[in-house]
């Protein structure tokens, strides 16, 4: 099979054109679906790139707004890489006022995934363009 893997660059690139003519894409899959054709476009080699691999190179982009729908997760897991893009997550601990009860939470300082106590799973990815 004659498939190339495109650099971040080429990648960033094509997706910010993407962006432009869609500013809310649906799906993660559409997402690499759209790339991929930008991409491949009046050329012979033919490139690729994975879903997991685009999803942190929009969330390191900047002008990628990811809006992540999930469900909840095992509480017993540990997490120590977002889930989305892969960065180190921040724990975040929150003081309740009225009950007093500190409360955990982690955040990803790159995308806005954010979790408490039951891990959210992501599902479902949309992607918004920041203009
Ligand atoms: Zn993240």
């Amino acid at each position: 099979m004659g498939y190339k893997i495109a650099s971040d660059e080429q990648i960033k690139k094509v997706l910010r054109r993407v962006l432009s003519k869609h500013p809310h894409v649906q799906s993660q899959g559409k997402l690499k679906m759209l790339v991929i054709n930008e991409l491949n476009k009046r050329r012979k080699k033919k490139f690729t790139v994975s879903e997991k691999r685009l999803r942190g190179i929009a969330a390191r982009s900047g002008f990628v707004k990811i809006e992540i729908h999930s469900r909840e997760g095992d509480p017993q897991k540990v997490l120590f890489k977002c889930p989305v893009c892969d960065a180190p997550l921040k724990r975040v601990k929150n003081l309740t006022i009225w009950g007093g009860r500190v409360t955990i939470e982690f955040k990803c300082p790159l995308c806005g995934y954010w979790t408490s106590k039951k891990k959210r799973v992501p599902t479902l990815y949309v992607f918004h363009f920041k203009k």
